[in-house]
């Protein structure tokens, strides 16, 4: 329902947890973060209010560094669990992906990676993403890339952020009608299912068009189309007052 990503040095956890607080107006029934801790993926996930999720993290916080990945979540397939929320882990626990939207062609992917031998977690559509997307980094090396092989193999509608372990700084966006855009700071990027997702921050912004994919580090944010082609993004101002 809402997605937020980030990199950047302002401390990633905030930031992800302003972002989707602009993003409750929409409506939700969980939420869940994620950021980059050494080798691993650091994650937490609540069924109900971001509240939960809030007092969760003053209680226990995760890293604060680095890129990092925040949804909030209107289920579709699997009730409002902790365990349904997003994100959902891939590559064995190396990479975290959320979601908008819905996965038509899941059940069919999801037999063919259990098949292969992949355990999932939950009941949701996303999680047969996020282990596609695993089983591309490993083949590829790199998240653009294994987004990109993935994307070609769903059906439906979808927004996908993920952050793999071994590419510390860095968020990977794709959407497939449904919304993403870009927030540009001055060493840190943003990504938002809508521009109040990071306009907090910074009122320099892109939405990307339909069948495309962005990956941004701190000091760049490039969009390429689904068959790998470089596009330049039309670039605004986000012309309401950010401290509103
Ligand atoms: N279909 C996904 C789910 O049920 C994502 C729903 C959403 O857009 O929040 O988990």
């Amino acid at each position: 329902c809402g997605i937020v990503g980030y990199t950047g040095q302002r401390g990633t956890v905030g930031v992800l947890l302003e972002g989707l607080s602009r993003l409750e107006y929409r409506g939700y029934d969980s939420a869940g973060v994620s950021v980059l801790d050494g080798d691993a993926v650091a994650l937490r996930k609540k069924g109900g209010k971001l509240a939960v999720l809030r007092d969760s993290l003053e209680h226990a916080p995760l890293p604060d560094e680095g890129a990092g990945i925040g949804h909030t979540r209107w289920a579709t397939h699997g009730g409002p669990t902790d365990e349904n929320a997003h994100p959902h882990l891939g590559d064995e626990g190396r990479l975290s992906l959320i979601h908008n939207g819905i996965i038509e062609n899941f059940a069919e992917l999801r037999a063919e990676l259990e098949a292969a031998g992949e355990v999932f977690l939950s009941e949701t559509d996303t999680e047969a993403a996020a282990k596609l997307v695993g089983r591309a980094y490993r083949a590829t090396g790199d998240l653009t890339k294994a987004m990109q092989q993935v994307v070609a193999r769903l059906e439906g509608q979808f927004t996908l952020l993920a952050v793999h372990a071994e590419q510390p700084g860095v968020v990977v966006g794709a959407c497939h009608n449904s919304p993403l855009l870009v927030g540009y700071g001055d060493g840190e990027h943003f990504l938002g299912s809508d521009v109040s997702a990071f306009v907090k921050f910074t009122p320099s912004a892109a939405a990307l068009d339909n069948d495309q994919i962005v990956t941004i580090t701190e000091g760049s944010a490039s969009v390429i189309d689904f068959d790998g082609n470089p596009v330049e993004p039309k670039r605004f101002e986000v012309d309401w007052d950010a401290s509103a």
